[in-house]
């Protein structure tokens, strides 16, 4: 399996929408056919399509953020640790605190284009709707956000943001009420509502197309990272290790895409998932706690599952990466080698939590800190020379009362 250069990722799949022959494709009911075919035409005239590129530029580029996010030296870390430099990409300052802005502003564009007058979307977190909520009110949308129960009760102030928006937030009741059962019922509802509904998902997961015009999306953040690596360094370093937690992978291919033709030993790729609590059984870690090839939401990927192929259930301290399955890029990366996949527990989350607030100014989620531990654990190994890049995804604001529960304080 090998990846192609000179051509992005996403668009290095086969006719029936695999990548590296066997990852993602179409798992949809007959109904969905004829709305993903649409949608897939009008999205690949767009990408290339002036006028909508410098509207998505204006977007990314201005309103996302005045300008390129903060790339900074994590100074203190960095003497604390005494090993490689460890840099952030602070991607959190975007509007509303994530990366999942710059999805949620591509289906908003999407759907004004179509007609369409409804947004409707996945949330785990909680970003994602709270995105979808800030786009879609900005482009006069009515926003519906899917939502599992038991992620409205531990993401509260996510949940307010989006009713502050405008946002309907629907509960799912069903299976773990997390993500997972979140995702499946929004493309339910889609099924019989796509006539005057436009459907974002959250991550690049599900079918082929929505893969695609999430990471194009997300993308923005390496194409930011490659510019401001240059201005730092004047060229390009020898050796960058690119860290990023993986819930379905939208951040991290975004941190990474532009990255993937250069060589391994120049630009290492670290995905970090969430093993969940220490000793427990259930994890979040599809590609790196051992996971078999199945489907889930409309694609082929590992996923966790038991014996029989149900889908497990998941545990995990951030409800970012409480999700069972990943993006087909990922499986398609860990399978050619270009990427590596490890798992850091909760509790390592949570120390490295105590450890990067301590130290810096600044405050990531516990989605991001899951990168953070794995980097303090690499950093005092590794040679000054060594630049780590942790992609600070995400704004601790929302876990406040998590935090508070299980470190008693709060930064
Ligand atoms: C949603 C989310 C994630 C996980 O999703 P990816 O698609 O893997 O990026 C990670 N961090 C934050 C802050 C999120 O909101």
């Amino acid at each position: 399996m090998k990846l192609k250069k000179g051509k992005l990722l996403i668009d290095q799949h086969d006719k029936n929408g695999f990548w590296g022959g066997k990852f993602g494709g179409n798992f949809i009911p007959e109904t969905l056919k004829k709305p993903i075919g649409d949608l897939t035409v009008l999205f690949e005239k767009l990408r290339r399509d002036k006028n909508f590129l410098k509207e998505r530029d204006y977007y990314y580029t201005n309103w996302v953020h005045k300008g390129p996010t903060p790339f900074i030296k994590l100074e203190n870390l960095t003497k604390y640790l005494g090993g490689a430099q460890i840099w952030a990409k602070v991607v959190s300052e975007a509007r509303g605190g994530a990366h999942k802005i710059y999805g949620a502003i591509t289906a908003a564009m999407l759907c004004k284009r179509m007609g369409k007058k409804f947004l409707v979307t996945d949330t785990g977190a909680g970003y994602n709707g709270k995105m979808f909520s800030i786009a879609g009110k900005h482009f006069g949308l009515k926003v519906k956000v899917f939502m599992g129960f038991k992620d409205i009760l531990r993401q509260k102030p996510n949940c307010d943001a989006m009713r502050a928006n405008g946002a309907e937030i629907v509960p799912v009741y069903t299976g773990s009420q997390t993500l997972v059962d979140a995702v499946s019922e929004v493309m339910r509802y889609w099924v019989s509502n796509n006539d005057t509904t436009h459907l974002g998902v959250g991550s690049t997961v599900s079918s082929n197309i929505f893969v695609k015009i999430c990471g194009w999306s997300t993308a923005q953040i390496s194409r930011e990272l490659k510019k401001q690596i240059l201005d730092e360094f004047g060229k390009f370093p020898k050796k960058v290790k690119l860290l990023n937690c993986v819930g379905g992978g939208s951040s991290a291919y975004g941190l990474w895409s532009e990255f993937i033709d250069f060589s391994k030993r120049q630009f290492d790729f670290i995905g970090i998932e969430a093993a969940g609590p220490k000793n427990s059984k259930l994890h979040a870690a599809p590609l790196s706690m051992g996971a078999k090839l199945g489907v889930l939401h409309g694609s082929m990927a590992y996923c966790c599952q038991d014996k029989e192929g149900q889908i497990n259930e998941t545990e995990s301290i951030s409800a970012g990466l409480d999700y069972p399955g990943v993006s087909p890029l990922h499986c398609y990366l860990k399978d050619a080698g270009r990427a590596h996949y490890v798992a850091r527990t909760d509790e390592d989350a949570l120390e490295a939590y105590k450890t990067v607030t301590k130290y810096e100014k600044l405050n990531p989620s516990l989605e991001p800190c899951h990168a953070f531990a794995e980097a303090i654990k690499i950093a005092p190994k590794l040679s000054k020379e060594t630049i780590l890049i942790v992609n600070s995804c995400g704004d601790a604001l929302k876990d406040r009362d998590i935090l508070r529960q299980r470190l008693g304080k709060l930064k």
